[in-house]
């Protein structure tokens, strides 16, 4: 299967989906959007409200200012992958379970492999804590980490800037390092299938 058609798979299943208790309550399932071939990837927490209404990834306020956040570094929705670690809107927005994060992870992991995306931005604790289970988003927003060829860029939720003044403007300035990391990873994944030949781990984390 190619890239759309794996893509496709995971939104007919996580429709489908019976492996934890939010398929009860859940009107759409949210598997994400984007082109397959996004070069970003953006991972956050759940589907609220208005994404379990319409079956779309950030659609609500929080979706407004990602939008917003976009624009701000001339990139539009249409060419970034946008998903979630859960695929299913936890009941009154409470915080998804660990069962629940471990039901949708497989769901995740294979958008992960069938996109490639080079650099995938986790935006909260919960899609930072797949990557860096021990990491503070409040400590770590704003560096970027590799994990063999991807670069990866912990930030504030959308959600939590909105409602914060001083989370807003760290967020800005974290999305406007996005455009050079984009370029860097580009090189990175040029380099890296000599250089990890001899690497005995290559999913070695290091921090730059
Ligand atoms: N918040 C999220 O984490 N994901 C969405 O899709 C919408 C709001």
């Amino acid at each position: 299967m190619n890239p759309a058609e794996l893509l496709a798979a995971i939104d007919r299943e996580s429709a489908a989906c019976t492996l934890c208790a939010l398929q009860h309550s859940r009107k759409h399932a949210v598997s994400g959007e984007g082109p397959p071939e996004a070069e970003i990837m953006f991972i956050g927490e759940g589907p609220g409200f208005h994404e379990n209404e319409q079956g779309r990834p950030f659609v609500g306020a929080a979706g407004k200012f990602l939008d917003e956040l976009l624009a701000g570094i001339g990139v539009t929705r249409e060419q970034v992958f946008i998903t979630n670690v859960v695929k299913c809107r936890p009941p009154g927005n409470r915080d998804p379970q660990i069962e629940e994060l471990q039901a949708c992870n497989d769901y995740l992991e294979r958008q992960i492999q069938a996109i490639n995306p080079k650099v995938i931005v986790t935006l909260g604790r919960f899609s930072t804590a797949r990557f860096f289970p021990n990491a503070k988003v409040s400590q770590v927003h704003g560096q970027t980490l590799r994990v063999g060829d991807k670069t990866i860029v912990p930030m504030y939720h959308p959600a939590a800037a909105l409602h914060q003044p001083s989370l807003r403007t760290a967020v800005e300035n974290d999305f406007s390092q996005l455009p050079s990391l984009i370029a860097s990873a580009r090189e990175i994944q040029e380099i890296t299938p000599s250089a990890y030949e001899n690497t005995e781990n290559p999913e070695q984390l290091t921090l730059f």
